[in-house]
């Protein structure tokens, strides 16, 4: 025997979340809230009645209806899928072929890099500018040059937290003739979405998940937005039986309550603007923040030459954020977290950095 693993794959490590307990997590922009009482007994119902010994259905009708009343669309525009993320691992495997350029961005959510370099894509990183925004006729300049491939990027971004205007993200769309994908993960915290005009264009696929606004990252659910054409070549592609039938039971259920899960959203939207207004306020005492971002979602970025060190000394002090390289990305949480990493942090940079 003399396998061996391939050049793609070789050098591969299993993705690794944060381990061990923290008394405050704010690392994965998840949401704080979890479902309440009255709604888990709904779900508890729901599940009950699941035949588990049968396959899912395919297309997860009754809960495409679901999110298509949340956004006020049609359900024939949706695929849903196993989380965003499988999605995006579909669209970048079937809709580029080998050696066609997938353009992402240097400060952008890293799995669209990584699906294309699984799919053998010629990867192509555009840069942002010093202050982290998009200079979109930049990018059409670059991207026009073909007319394959396809462009990906987060708007809201994860991490920079910074939004791209609707106007300028249509301008965008219209000047080139590749796919973009377009991922609006955040967009619940913001009112800049094309979600509601897919159907106008023959390059877009609008991506969501359930995992940030509404607060279900642990059953894994997401949906792609696109014109019928694009949708129907979609759900050809993707495996069969992608959602099981527990998340589609369980979205059906929560994503039926509107009102709640919009109640929600301002809260989250309300305690970014808190933690936001906390962490411009330890910037000017400590200028070792030396930027705070203006958020359009549910976390902060800042810009600091001491991420590891600080987010190292939080972690000390059992509080979990996200570090990147001269970066920190910190999550919106309940009034007690925030209150808590404020304080912490605030003593980490007391003592130095
Ligand atoms: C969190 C996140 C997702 C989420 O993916 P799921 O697989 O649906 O949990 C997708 N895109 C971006 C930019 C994200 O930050």
């Amino acid at each position: 025997m003399s396998y061996s693993l391939n050049r793609k794959i070789a050098g591969l490590t299993p993705y690794e979340p944060l381990s061990g307990t923290y008394r405050v997590r704010l690392d994965a922009n998840e949401s704080f809230y979890t479902l309440p009482e009255t709604l888990l007994e709904k779900v508890g119902k729901a599940v009950k009645v699941i035949s588990f010994n049968r396959y899912p259905d395919p297309y997860a009708a009754e809960l495409c209806r679901a999110f298509a009343n949340f956004y006020g669309l049609s359900p024939e525009f949706l695929t849903a899928g196993n989380g965003s993320d499988e999605l995006i691992n579909i669209i970048v495997t079937a809709f580029s072929l080998k050696g066609e350029p997938c353009y992402s961005f240097a400060e952008d959510f890293s799995m669209y890099r990584f699906y294309g370099e699984l799919a053998e894509c010629e990867r192509v990183i555009l840069p942002k500018r010093d202050d982290l925004t998009i200079d979109v006729d930049e990018v059409i300049r670059r991207v026009i040059q073909t007319d394959t491939g396809m462009l990906l990027f987060s708007n809201p971004c994860n991490p920079t937290s910074l939004g791209l205007k609707r106007e300028e993200v249509r301008r965008l769309i219209r000047s080139v003739n590749c796919l973009v994908v377009l991922d609006e993960a955040y967009m619940d915290f913001w009112d800049q979405s094309l979600i509601d005009e897919v159907e106008e264009y023959d390059n877009l696929i609008l991506l969501k998940t359930c995992s940030k606004a509404f607060g279900m990252a642990g059953i894994r659910l997401g949906f792609a937005v696109a014109n019928p054409l694009i949708t129907n070549a979609l759900r050809a592609v993707k495996s069969p039986y992608n959602v099981n039938s527990v998340t589609q039971a369980i979205g059906t259920v929560v994503l039926r309550e509107k009102e709640l899960l919009k109640s929600r959203i301002n809260e989250l939207i309300g305690s970014r603007k808190e933690l936001e207004k906390e962490l411009l306020a330890l910037a000017g005492r400590y200028p070792v923040l030396r930027t705070v971002y203006p958020s359009v979602t549910n976390f902060v970025f800042i810009k600091t030459e001491k991420a590891r060190e600080i987010s190292a000394a939080l972690e000390q002090r059992s509080v979990a954020v996200r570090c990147f390289d001269g970066y920190l990305r910190i999550t919106a949480g309940s009034q007690e977290e925030n209150c808590i990493l404020v304080h912490e942090l605030g003593g980490v940079l007391k003592e130095g950095v």
